[in-house]
């Protein structure tokens, strides 16, 4: 930290959205544009898709395994998700909060609500939403890695998890994903910005007077 900035405390950005309203695609962007947030990166039980890397994507884990991370009280959140579980291992969430960084959660509604339970203050949340239904269809289509059932099956549970949005503090229409990922960098610049948030402040104006 160089003298002038002002420490922070590191705040929880959550992107929820149904899949294929492009949230992935804004996260990794966000991430390579700011080196201030880091990803969280998800336990589950899914099996990988072919390009998808374990320790990047996802930590890919067995059933067993994701029931031990539950006894261990190690996760912060947990949902299943098309039969699927998926869950934030807390250790490297507080460890990055720690140093001041911020951090990306990927996440769906059910595990946005545990989380408000516990770090309220630290959460920010935006829901994304696709442009049309139309648009939603094409892009689940396109991605074309699961199997077409599953596909179908994300179709009709899009319309359940597009009825959380009014749980969440921000909510952008994902037309192009260059002017969505400018709103969600406006959003974390105003959050990172609230006075709260700077816990280094008063030392700070402390240092501005000029009779210390
Ligand atoms: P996918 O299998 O397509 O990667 O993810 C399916 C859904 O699970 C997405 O809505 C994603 O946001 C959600 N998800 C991924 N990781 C987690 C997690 O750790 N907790 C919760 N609650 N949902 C997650």
């Amino acid at each position: 930290m160089t003298q002038t900035e002002i420490a922070r405390r590191g705040l929880m950005l959550v992107l929820s959205s149904p899949s294929g309203a492009g949230k992935t695609t804004l996260s990794q962007k966000l991430l390579l544009s700011d080196n201030q947030i880091v990803m969280s990166i998800s336990v589950t039980t899914r099996p990988p898709r072919p390009k998808e890397v374990d320790g990047r994507d996802y930590q890919f884990v067995s059933e067993g395994d994701f029931d031990r991370l539950l006894q261990e009280n190690a996760l912060l959140e947990y949902a299943t998700v098309f039969g699927n579980r998926y869950g934030t291992p807390k250790e490297p969430v507080n460890a990055a909060l720690k140093k001041g960084c911020d951090v990306l959660f990927d996440i769906d509604w059910q595990g946005t609500q545990q989380l408000a339970e516990s770090a309220r203050d630290d959460l920010v949340k935006v829901f994304v939403l696709p442009p049309t239904w139309n648009e939603l269809e094409v892009r689940l289509r396109a991605r074309a890695q699961d199997l077409d059932d599953v596909v179908k099956s994300r179709m009709s549970k899009a319309i359940d998890e597009m009825s959380h949005w009014a749980e969440y503090d921000y909510v952008i229409v994902n037309r192009d994903i260059e002017y969505a990922l400018s709103q969600v960098i406006s959003i974390l610049s105003a959050e990172r910005l609230k006075r709260k948030r700077q816990i280094g402040l008063s030392d700070f104006v402390k240092g501005l007077s000029p009779n210390r």
